[in-house]
C-alpha cells in the first residue's frame, strides 16, 4: 500500500523530529519538556483528550462525571508552540524506514520515536469474556459500568420476582487489587448510603457486592497489615471478599469459581492490564507481556533511536524488580526523558539512567478510609485518605480539575452524594445485557 506522508510541523529550532505517540501521563511530560525548549515534536494520540485514569472509578460509581477526569490534550500543550498535536490512531510502526503508520492510511517520519501508548484491559487469553465483564480503561468502560450499575437497580425495583430482584443487586468484582479495591467500597458506599435513601420496593443496601480475587490476599503490592485493614473495612461495609479463588465461568446471568454458580446483575473486570499493541511492531525484544524491554535511558536495546515508557515498558529497579504501571512512573519517566532527549537535541549531551523515586502508594478503602504506604512507613484511615488526595491533586494534569474534582471530593464527603447519577442509554449494552429483566416488568407495578 503507498502511504501519503503527513508533513512534521516546522521546527523553530531545526534540529530532529521527535514524534511521540500517546498524550498519557508519560508522553504529555515528554511533549512539555521539549516544547518548553523549543523543540519541534508532534503528539498522536487517538483521543483528544488526556484520561486522568486513577479516577475512573468514581466515574463509574456515580461519583464524578467523565468531563471531570479528561482534559484536551491541545488545551494542556496550548503553551508549547513547537509541539504539534495529531488526533490520529498509530496502526503500524516501521522501524527500518522510521516511520509511524496511522489508520487512515498516511504516514509520519521521525528522527526520535517516544513510544507512551500505555496499555488496555487484559483478560489473559479469556477474551470472550471482554462481553460479559466489563473492564476499567476509558471513559467509555466507566461509563458503561455506570450506565448497567444503576440500570440494574431500576430494573430489581421493577422486577416482580425475588430472586431476580436479588440477582439484578449481585455485582462481582474480578481481581482485588487497588482498582478493585476502590470499586467494590465505593459500589458498597453507593448502594448503602445513597441508593438506599432513593428506591421505594428494593433496598440497594441489601445489594451483594463480591469481590474475587486470584491469590492469598488482596492489595498484593501493600504490606500485609495494611491489606488486612483493607479487607477488614470493606466487610464492614458489607462487602464479601473471596481470595484465593479463581474464576472460571463468566456467562450472561451468573459466573462462578470453586465449581459454584453464581447469579450475577453485572461484573466487572479489574484483574488486568497488559500494554498496547504497539510494543511488538518495532522488533525489539519484549517481556512476555509484550512490554518494550528498555535499558536505563529508556532507550529501546538495538534502536537508539526509539525511547519507550510508562506501561508499554520494562524496566527494572536497582534491585531487579520490574517498575509498577503506575502514573507516578510514567509521570517521572516522561520529565526524565523530555529533560534528557531536549539536552541530547541541542547539546548533543547522552540521557541519564531513570531513576525513580516513589512518592508512597494509596488506596481507597471507602468514605474517609484509605491505606498510604512508603517504604516502611505506612498509614491508614483518615490521614491516609488526606494523603491520597494530596498525591491524586498533585497528579492532576489541569488547574480546572484540581479546583473541581477538589470540591466534588469534600462535598461528597460530607453529604454522601453522588450527583452524576446518569443512566445513558448510549452506554447501555444492548445485545443481552445481564442487567434486564427476565419477567413482565410492569406486571407487579
Ligand atoms: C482504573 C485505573 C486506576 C488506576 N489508578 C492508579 C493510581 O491510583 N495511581 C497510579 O499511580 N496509577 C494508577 N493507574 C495506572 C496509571 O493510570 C497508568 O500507569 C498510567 O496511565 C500510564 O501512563 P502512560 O502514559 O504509560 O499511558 P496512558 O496514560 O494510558 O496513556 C496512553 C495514551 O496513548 C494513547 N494511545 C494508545 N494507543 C494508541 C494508538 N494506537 N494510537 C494513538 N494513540 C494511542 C491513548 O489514547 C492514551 O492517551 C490506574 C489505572 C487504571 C486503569
Amino acid at each position: 500500500m503507498r502511504h501519503e506522508a503527513i508533513q512534521n510541523p516546522t521546527p523553530k529550532n531545526p534540529v530532529a523530529r521527535v514524534v511521540i505517540i500517546g498524550a498519557g501521563f508519560a508522553g504529555l511530560e515528554v511533549a512539555k519538556a521539549l516544547g518548553k525548549a523549543g523543540i519541534a515534536a508532534t503528539v498522536v494520540d487517538r483521543r483528544n483528550y488526556h484520561l486522568f485514569q486513577p479516577l475512573l472509578y468514581q466515574v463509574a460509581t456515580a461519583a464524578l462525571a467523565a468531563t471531570d477526569i479528561a482534559e484536551p490534550i491541545r488545551k494542556i500543550l496550548r503553551p508549547y508552540p513547537s509541539v504539534q498535536v495529531l488526533f490520529a490512531e498509530v496502526v503500524g510502526i516501521d522501524a527500518a524506514a522510521r516511520k509511524i503508520r496511522l489508520s487512515d492510511g498516511k504516514s509520519l517520519g521521525y528522527d526520535y520515536l517516544v513510544l507512551a501508548a500505555g496499555s488496555r484491559t487484559s483478560y489473559f487469553g479469556n477474551d470472550k469474556w471482554g462481553s460479559l465483564a466489563l473492564g476499567l480503561k476509558s471513559i467509555e468502560d466507566s461509563r458503561r459500568i455506570r450506565s448497567e450499575l444503576l440500570r440494574a437497580f431500576e430494573n430489581a425495583e421493577r422486577a416482580s420476582d425475588p430472586a431476580e430482584q436479588d440477582r439484578l443487586m449481585s455485582v462481582a468484582i474480578i481481581g482485588g487489587g487497588p482498582t478493585g479495591v476502590e470499586l467494590a467500597g465505593s459500589i458498597a458506599e453507593l448502594s448503602r448510603f445513597t441508593l438506599a435513601r432513593d428506591f421505594r420496593r428494593i433496598r440497594p443496601q441489601d445489594a451483594r457486592i463480591m469481590l474475587i480475587e486470584g491469590g492469598p490476599r488482596l492489595l498484593p503490592g501493600f504490606s500485609r497489615k495494611l491489606a488486612d485493614y483493607a479487607r477488614a473495612r470493606l466487610q464492614k461495609l458489607g462487602v464479601i471478599v473471596e481470595t484465593n479463588q479463581t474464576v472460571d465461568y463468566i456467562g450472561e446471568k451468573e459466573f462462578g469459581f470453586a465449581g459454584k454458580k453464581i447469579p450475577v446483575g453485572l461484573v466487572i473486570w479489574a484483574a488486568g492490564v497488559g500494554p498496547s499493541p504497539l510494543g511488538r511492531m518495532i522488533g525489539s525484544p519484549t517481556d512476555r507481556a509484550g512490554r518494550v524491554v528498555v535499558g536505563p535511558n529508556l532507550q529501546v536495546s538495538g534502536q537508539s533511536e526509539i525511547f519507550a515508557l510508562g506501561d508499554i515498558a520494562y524496566l527494572e529497579d536497582e534491585d531487579g524488580k520490574a517498575l509498577p504501571g503506575l502514573a507516578q512512573v510514567a509521570k517521572q519517566q516522561g520529565i526524565h526523558l523530555g529533560r534528557g532527549l531536549a539536552d541530547l537535541i541541542i547539546e548533543g549531551k547522552p540521557i541519564q539512567p531513570f531513576r525513580y523515586r516513589s512518592r508512597g502508594n494509596t488506596a481507597i478503602v471507602g468514605r474517609h478510609a484509605a491505606i498510604f504506604e512508603t517504604g516502611r512507613f505506612s498509614l491508614k484511615g483518615w490521614f491516609a485518605w488526606l494523603a491520597w488526595a494530596v498525591i491524586h491533586v498533585y497528579l492532576l494534569v489541569g488547574f480546572q480539575h484540581r479546583v473541581i474534582v477538589t470540591t466534588q471530593w469534600l462535598w461528597r464527603y460530607l453529604t454522601y452524594e453522588r450527583g452524576a447519577r446518569v443512566i445513558a442509554f448510549d452506554d447501555l449494552d444492548h445485545r443481552g445485557s445481564r442487567t434486564k429483566i427476565d419477567a413482565d416488568p410492569t406486571a407487579s407495578l
